[in-house]
């Protein structure tokens, strides 16, 4: 997401918003400020906080837009006046000095609808009041080093009151690096676990930043997968030892772990496979 932000802050920084097309029924959450109160305004920079874009237009505020697990940005230049399928938004510009006017599409693929996008005003911090610490701040180093949630490392991480912006494919390979059970919990691991925990988080997040920098094409946060290390990669060799990763599901999701690694050597009970071998 901060790739992506920072490609949109390249495209759009210093236009003027020159109208906003709701293509999909109540995607806009909020009611006041009204669009048209960012019309003739110009976006000054785009940012991010955890999983949301920002927006910010000086005094008349901020719109943030969260893509969601399939949501991704087209930018049109020209406009187009389609209606494609999965729009939700489509933010039109006005033209600036070069008499370029580009537009923002945004689409949601797959069946869910979840991608939704606010217009806050200034000093309204909407759904960004309730999140976490991002991962590159003390606060979030203290938590790590201090911390004796009980939940698993993966659920926590993944809790974006814990910390912002980190999803499962992440959490997946934070694990590997830290070489940490997929069912740790921080009460359960030691002062060098917990500094491995952190530096993993770091370093993870980091190599994802500088793909996602030199990746052109589609502005999408959906096609990450290809340069996860382990996620998503159960069967083939682990990058480190070239032990064949194995999965576990829980929470309805897939969690790629390494048992040679993480586990001691282990491979972990997993409800669906009891269920085959009885
Ligand atoms: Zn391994």
């Amino acid at each position: 997401m901060q790739a992506l932000s920072e490609r949109l802050d390249a495209v759009v920084a210093g236009k003027e918003f020159a109208g906003f097309d709701a293509l999909s029924f109540s995607s806009l959450k909020t009611v006041v400020p009204g669009p048209h109160e960012f019309v003739g305004h110009a976006v000054e920079r785009v940012t991010r906080r955890g999983k949301y874009l920002i927006f910010e237009v000086g005094d008349v505020g901020r719109m943030l837009l969260h893509l969601s697990q399939a949501g991704r940005v087209d930018i049109e230049d020209p406009p187009k006046r389609t209606k494609p399928r999965g729009a939700v938004l489509r933010v039109r510009f006005a033209p600036d000095d070069g008499g370029s006017t580009p537009a923002l599409l945004v689409r949601e693929f797959g069946t869910e609808r979840k991608a939704a996008w606010w217009l806050l005003p200034p000093g309204d911090d909407g759904p960004l009041a309730g999140l976490g610490p991002e991962p590159d701040s003390e606060e979030f180093a203290a938590l790590v080093r201090e911390g004796d949630d009980k939940r698993r490392i993966h659920t926590w991480l993944r809790d974006q009151r814990t910390l912002a912006g980190v999803g499962r494919g992440y959490s997946d390979d934070i694990l590997w690096r830290a070489k940490l059970s997929p069912y740790a919990t921080l009460g359960s691991i030691d002062a060098a676990q917990r500094d491995a925990l952190l530096h993993a988080v770091h370093s993870v997040l980091a190599d994802g930043l500088e793909l996602e920098r030199a990746r052109t094409g589609g502005l999408s946060e959906n096609k990450l997968g290809e340069h996860f290390e382990v996620h998503g990669r159960w069967g083939s060799p682990c990058p480190r030892c070239g032990t064949t990763l194995e999965r576990i599901s829980y929470e309805s999701h897939e969690v790629t772990y390494c048992p040679a690694c993480q586990t001691g050597g282990k491979t972990l009970a997993d409800r669906r496979r009891s269920r085959l071998l009885k």
